[in-house]
């Protein structure tokens, strides 16, 4: 027997963002597309019309396709289907699975404020269960509209879930409960069904609060008839305060992060690790290496905490892991989207801006960072930090600077080496500490007191720059100190 190929699918419904929950369910489905070889699909879930707009769709596979979630076949979309959806409660009623009911809303709020009132249960009461067949053709004969109820066999059911192994569920803690309504178009559940099967999914990977669905959809496909895919539920994603992470309580979607300077991968390496372990300690992995060794048993049942530090420091191992070549790729428009510098002025120093990439690389947590830190790489400093401004804007320093610049000026090459020996030199000099030179210097060609090593800068900014910057910090000093 050929095993069954492999097809699973991402059913967002559409919301205009991609919630990191979802995002990490579309992550687990397609690990174990790749993995196997099979099939990962896309189902947009917009019965509801108004939400059928392209502005709330198209955000969420635009960060499916950042995240590399390339999809295979056409995306379904269940606004399409409607019609198709409607002969399957039909066939329900007509194979003794399901029934009409014609109980108006009004009469269904009156049995449930009784119900509560006699702290009974809140199912429907299966009153049209027991209408005669004559009854029911008086009715229809009359017109009078009705809405579809599943017929809820007796017992339990249980289900094999590939996350938390046996499931059981008495079947009478379910309600008959309504597959199409009045006007005959089918509800969430039944859709759904009637998709996964005409989509020949094979394993149904989703959050656990889809649970009391899957019993449901279970009833569903034992009426039809058909086989059931293989069911997994996997916990929700919390806040460190344990709460579900929420929009509404501020939490970001996949694309914020985007925009935040996350990468991808590092966001693709974050999300398959909440709730699935490659069961070692390596935590870094691409993601071609995570389809290589995803492994469906590998679930995990605990709740999984998203934890943005994390998610962070995942994003600087990533972007150690990127080439210079593509960071700076990448950053390119950012510089100049920030008004940092110009694409003209970029289009002729790739090399520079790659050396820029390199000093920064082992500092950087997120790709803004490098925005924020490589600014005096391109622009002069206009201010100057406070604390540095208070110990180096002295009128000891302008001698140091002012000799330091005419060192450097006369340099024949001016490199990592040969601006460290003129620097030694000087400190030789005046007879004090190299870090007497080295702090004023800092802060005179950057404005700030960290960042990579003097001398990688000061050769990076080159000979003219350099000179220019101190020359104009000695003027600064001089105007303060007066
Ligand atoms: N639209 C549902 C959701 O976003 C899909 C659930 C499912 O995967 O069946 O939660």
């Amino acid at each position: 027997m050929t095993p069954k190929e492999v097809r699973v699918r991402i059913a967002p419904s559409p919301t205009g963002y991609l919630h990191v929950g979802t995002g990490r369910m579309a992550i687990a489905n397609y690990l174990l597309a790749r993995h196997a070889g099979g099939k990962f699909l896309v189902r947009v879930e917009d019965t509801d019309k108004e939400r059928s707009k392209a502005e709330l769709i198209e955000p969420i596979l635009e960060a499916l396709k950042w995240l590399g979630l390339e999809w295979d076949e056409d995306i379904l979309y269940q606004s399409k289907r409607i019609d198709h959806y409607r002969k399957f409660s039909t066939q329900m009623i007509e194979s003794g699975h399901a029934y009409r009911c014609f109980c108006s809303p009004e009469l269904l709020t009156a049995d449930r404020e009784k119900a509560k009132a006699e702290k009974g249960p809140m199912r429907y009461n299966r009153r049209c269960l027991s209408l005669s067949d004559d009854e029911v053709k008086n009715k229809l004969d009359a017109g009078e509209k009705f809405a579809t109820r599943i017929r809820m066999p007796e017992g339990a059911t249980t289900y094999n879930d590939l996350v938390s192994g046996d499931i059981t569920r008495q079947n009478e803690e379910i309600e008959d409960f309504i597959i199409a309504r009045s006007d005959g178009s089918a509800t969430y559940n039944l859709a759904v069904v009637i998709d996964d099967h005409d989509m020949r999914i094979s394993h149904v990977i989703r959050g656990n609060d889809h649970i009391t669905n899957t019993f449901k959809q279970i009833h569903i496909y034992k009426a039809l008839g058909w086989e059931l895919p293989i069911f997994g539920h996997v916990p929700l994603i919390l806040r460190p305060d344990k709460k579900k992470v929420s929009k509404r309580l501020g939490d970001k979607d996949v694309s914020e992060y985007r925009n935040e300077g996350i990468l991808p991968d590092a966001m693709f390496n974050y999300l398959s690790l909440l709730g699935w372990s490659p069961k070692t300690d390596r935590e870094i992995y691409s993601p071609k290496e995570l389809i290589e060794i995803f492994d469906e048993t590998h679930f995990n049942a605990a709740n999984a905490v998203f934890d943005e530090e994390k998610l962070e420091a995942f994003n600087r191992e990533h972007i150690q892991l990127m080439s210079d070549h593509d960071i700076a790729a990448t950053l390119a428009p950012m510089l100049v989207e920030a008004d940092l510098t110009t694409k003209y002025w970029l289009e002729t120093r790739w090399e520079y801006l790659r050396d820029v990439v390199t000093l920064l690389k082992p500092r950087a947590r997120r790709l803004s960072d490098f925005i924020e830190l490589s600014s005096y790489f391109f622009l002069a400093p206009v201010e100057y930090d406070e604390k540095g401004r208070a110990k180096q804007f002295v009128p000891e320093t302008i001698p140091i600077l002012e000799g330091l610049a005419e060192r450097f000026e006369g340099l024949n090459e001016f490199t990592l080496e040969s601006t460290e020996k003129a620097l030694a030199d000087e400190a030789e000099k005046l007879e004090i500490k190299k870090g007497k030179l080295i702090h004023p210097t800092r802060l005179a060609v950057s404005g700030i007191s960290q960042g990579p090593g003097l001398y990688d800068i000061l050769a990076t900014l080159g000979q003219e720059t350099v000179v220019e910057r101190i020359r104009k910090t000695i003027e600064v000093i001089k105007k303060v100190t007066a």
